[in-house]
């Protein structure tokens, strides 16, 4: 029997999709104004301004990820596509904004609707290369020409890269029945440590018997924690994903890493059920122990 993994119908609703681009690039060009400002008047070139543009792309994403959710999007090449396109709007407002704002500290005038108009902004772009609009440290020279253009190339990599992490907000299953996301229920079961292709042959097969409990996983250096995702209408789309979790203790301070071992494996509502009540299982185990 092969084992089915839940994969996304590919479906997607065309008002979904003009929602997502109408108010993603709404709040992208919102936020990239504000970080326009931020980084103009927080001079402060490394570290700083390169948590603002992480900052800016996480925001970003995650609104139109948001979005995409809202607008029943199960596409992720229509998730990669809304989400550029969003950010895409947001940075070119981010250049105009920030270059209008800059030219104003400065004493002069660059309307910003002209800046909307690509050629004028692009000029403007060569110009601000060619004579620097910040220096390293104090009294240094304007960082200008191909130094310049590798800082704004890093920036759009963390800008653009931190945007699309939220793809993974359509990673949830979605019950194609009932037309609604299914719902996670984390941690139903926390299991003893066992290899992930151990875990996986156990799920696969339904051999549930053999999934040994952990009763105090927080004081388990290492354990499995099984997450469910049903639908909470039907209740009939379920599927069930593994983990192995590892928790450290350094300088009081407890840090949980936790790595995907069984990635939502297609389950029936009894099943979903069987592994919600494993504490139950068990305890008719230590009743009637397994015939050998
Ligand atoms: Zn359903």
């Amino acid at each position: 029997m092969g084992a089915d993994y839940y994969r996304h119908s590919g479906k997607f609703s065309t008002a979904g999709v003009v929602k997502t681009l109408a108010l993603g690039s709404l709040a992208a060009s919102v936020f990239g104004a504000i970080y326009a400002y931020a980084i103009l008047y927080i001079p402060l070139a490394g570290t700083v301004s390169f948590l603002l543009s992480g900052g800016y792309g996480i925001v970003t994403g995650f609104c139109a990820g948001l979005l995409l959710k809202s607008g029943l999007i199960r596409n992720r090449k229509i998730g990669w596509f809304c989400l550029l396109f969003c950010q895409l709007v947001g940075y070119y407002v981010t250049w105009a904004v920030w270059i209008h704002a800059m030219v104003a500290r400065a004493g002069g005038e660059l309307g910003l609707g002209i800046l909307f108009f690509p050629p004028v902004l692009v000029q403007a772009i060569l110009k601000v290369n060619e004579v620097g609009a910040w220096s390293i440290g104090s009294g240094g020279e304007p960082v200008t020409g191909a130094l310049l253009w590798l800082f704004w190339l890093g920036e759009v990599v963390i800008i653009f890269g931190a945007c699309l992490v939220s793809i993974s907000q359509l990673d949830e299953p979605f019950c194609e029945s009932c037309g609604v996301w299914c719902q996670e229920h984390k941690g139903v079961a926390a299991l003893h440590p066992m290899a992930p292709q151990d875990l996986r042959q156990v799920l696969e097969q339904r051999q549930y018997e053999y999934l040994d409990l952990a009763q105090e996983p927080s004081e388990m250096p290492l354990h499995v924690r099984l997450d469910l995702h049903q639908c909470p209408q039907c209740q009939e789309t379920c599927s069930v994903s593994g983990r192995l979790v590892t928790t450290t203790l350094k300088d009081g301070n407890i840090t949980t890493q936790s790595e995907k071992a069984v990635n939502q494996l297609l389950i029936s509502r009894d099943e979903a059920t069987a592994l919600r009540n494993l504490h139950l299982l068990e305890k008719a185990q230590e009743e009637s122990p397994l015939e050998e």
